[in-house]
């Protein structure tokens, strides 16, 4: 938005006002100094990660489970992977972590987009392994079982954004 553009003119401050209040989605991010602006991203990712993952454990029913999020930087991600997750089922407690904004190349409301799907893929692992504790983890399951996940994780964004 206005990249090119030293004075954004009376237009643009108005504009720039105006989308101040709006929340997550709408937040403004290109105005923001280059410095801010990763800061602000991550701040911004959390809260709304956060936000889903509450969403989410409720809805999916595992709100007795003390589940908490970070947001890494892809080093500490395995390579070509947005997220993951571990949990102790003893004491039924989960971490969930997602690729940092300043390691995304999408667009600030697809890169959202993204991260919903990785909290919810990493909770249906969850919810998965609650149902069928016994499934087991060998490389085969593996790759079958993230396809599986993929496609839970699809429909149920699907019909949650409804289309
Ligand atoms: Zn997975």
């Amino acid at each position: 938005m206005r990249s090119g553009c030293l004075w954004p003119g009376f237009w643009g401050l108005l504009l720039t006002y105006l989308l101040v209040p709006i929340p997550f989605g709408s937040v403004p991010a290109d105005w923001l100094q280059p410095e801010q602006r990763l800061h602000e991203r991550t701040v911004i990712v959390e809260a709304f990660a956060r936000e889903k993952l509450w969403y989410w454990q409720k809805h999916l029913d595992l709100e007795a489970w003390k589940a908490t999020l970070a947001i890494v930087r892809s080093t500490e991600l395995r390579p070509n992977t947005l997220g993951n997750i571990r949990w102790d089922a003893v004491n039924q407690t989960a971490t969930i972590r997602a690729l940092d904004p300043a390691d995304y190349s999408l667009p600030f409301r697809e890169m959202l987009d993204d991260i919903e799907f990785t909290v919810v893929h990493e909770l249906i692992h969850l919810k998965r392994d609650v149902e069928l504790n016994n499934y087991s983890r060998s490389e085969t399951n593996r790759s079958k079982e993230e396809l599986r996940v993929n496609d839970i994780t699809e429909s149920l964004l699907k019909a949650d954004r409804g289309h």
